[in-house]
């Protein structure tokens, strides 16, 4: 729904070529208002559906090809390699940081996060490919090939995707 929150001026442009005759004079009033727009639709997870529904089971799925072996996290229903279709597999939730950024804009499906925060490419065991995610730690204690593992919560959550996330694992 889009509501005017605010007018933030209102004001009338002269004709840019200067005509004694305006044909646009009843259209040079310009208002310019600030807009909200937030909205709620469906949206069907899929074939990845799976993936999701064993988050809310606090379990972490990947697909592997049946051709390749390629394991893929987050899960392909199909391997782009050999257009094969995938089965699912399930990993330990334990990988490694491989690359990182640390971003200072507050996630509009994640509300809760308060920035900076540590968005991690992480290689979880078993998977061929990196998996993008929050990663729980402060700013300043990441680095490449930290151990991580993906954490869950209950929710609830605006986006089923944060039904986990990654954290650092105690080392020692
Ligand atoms: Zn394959």
């Amino acid at each position: 729904m889009a509501n005017v929150t605010t007018k933030l001026k209102q004001f009338t442009v002269p004709d840019p070529l200067g005509r004694e005759s305006d044909p646009w004079v009843d259209f040079r009033e310009i208002e310019i208002v600030e807009l909200e727009w937030t909205f709620t639709y469906r949206h069907s997870l899929g074939k990845y559906s799976k993936f999701f529904i064993e988050l809310e089971n606090r379990r972490f799925f990947a697909t592997r090809c049946p051709v390749c072996s390629k394991a893929w996290a987050p899960p392909r229903p199909v391997c782009p390699n050999h257009l094969s279709i995938t089965e699912w597999v399930e990993l330990s939730g334990r990988g490694q940081v491989k690359s990182f950024s640390i971003l200072h804009h507050k996630p509009a499906s994640a509300p809760f996060i308060q920035p900076p925060y540590v968005l991690a490419y992480v290689k979880l065991d078993g998977a061929d490919t990196l998996f993008a995610h929050i990663l729980q730690c402060s700013p300043a204690s990441v680095r490449i090939d930290m151990p991580v593992k993906v954490v869950f919560n209950d929710g609830p959550v605006a986006h089923p995707i944060h039904l986990m996330a990654f954290a650092p694992v105690e080392e020692g």
